[in-house]
């Protein structure tokens, strides 16, 4: 995913999770967009977020036929509810797979790969 101001949302050595945010209509915007879906401004913000939500959904993978992905199940595959009221989706890690429930609190934590660091989610304390 390539964000608007040039950024990757899979960049390397990145430790804060921005998020858009329309400054007219006072919403978060996600995915990226090049103009707020809610009230049409062209120039949304971007705004580091809290790193904290909950679980709204999710699912246990538990077979992959991607190569990259076999050797990480079973993991979960979540959407992740922020603080800041969007849901985005990710994946739930330091949890075991029979451990993970909706409504669970997560905080942001991050997975180190040869070419990106990837946002995902661990249980909050
Ligand atoms: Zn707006």
């Amino acid at each position: 995913m390539t964000l608007d101001n040039g950024e990757k949302w899979f960049k390397k050595g990145r430790t804060a999770l921005k998020i858009q945010y329309c400054p007219a209509c006072e919403k978060y915007i996600f995915f990226p967009r090049e103009m707020c879906p809610y009230c049409l401004e062209v120039k949304p913000e971007w705004k580091e977020t809290t790193g904290r939500g909950i679980i709204y959904s999710y699912t246990t993978v538990r077979r992959s036929s991607l190569s990259e992905f076999q050797d990480r199940v079973p993991y979960t595959y979540a959407m992740v509810e922020l603080h800041e009221g969007i849901r985005i989706p990710t994946n739930i890690i330091n949890c075991p797979v029979d451990r993970v429930r909706i409504g669970m609190p997560v905080e942001l934590a991050w997975i180190e790969e040869s070419k990106e660091t990837i946002p995902v989610f661990r249980p909050a304390p």
